[in-house]
């Protein structure tokens, strides 16, 4: 999972390195309610709230477990048969983790003072 939020300036899309399941942990981790980043694009001094950052799945585990996946299943379908097209269901479970970690860092909200 990685957090990232839009510059003001040139909209593009910038990675934070800091890293937390929610938006609480992540406001304890940092001390504060906002950050403070230059876009690495346009150098644009970017304050944001941190109930604007928001969390996406990191494409690169992603593949890399969709391609482990069926590296593993063809491995397995090629030794047990059927059976080893259930390894074809460990991609989809972590990335369906995956998916949940994101969507719950984007539920939580911290209050606003
Ligand atoms: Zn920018």
């Amino acid at each position: 999972m990685k957090l990232s939020y839009y510059c003001d300036s040139c909209k593009q899309e910038n990675f934070i390195k800091a890293s937390a399941p929610t938006r609480v942990e992540l406001q304890m981790f940092l001390g504060k309610d906002e950050i403070k980043e230059r876009c690495k694009y346009c150098s644009h001094l970017n304050i944001k709230h941190l109930n604007r950052i928001m969390a996406s799945p990191s494409k690169m585990i992603s593949f890399i477990v969709g391609v482990a996946g069926i590296l593993i299943g063809g491995f397995l379908i090629y030794l047990f048969g059927w059976l080893g097209a259930l390894a074809f269901s460990i991609p989809a479970i972590i990335a369906a983790q995956q998916q949940k970690t994101v969507s719950t860092f984007n539920k939580t909200t911290i209050r606003r003072k």
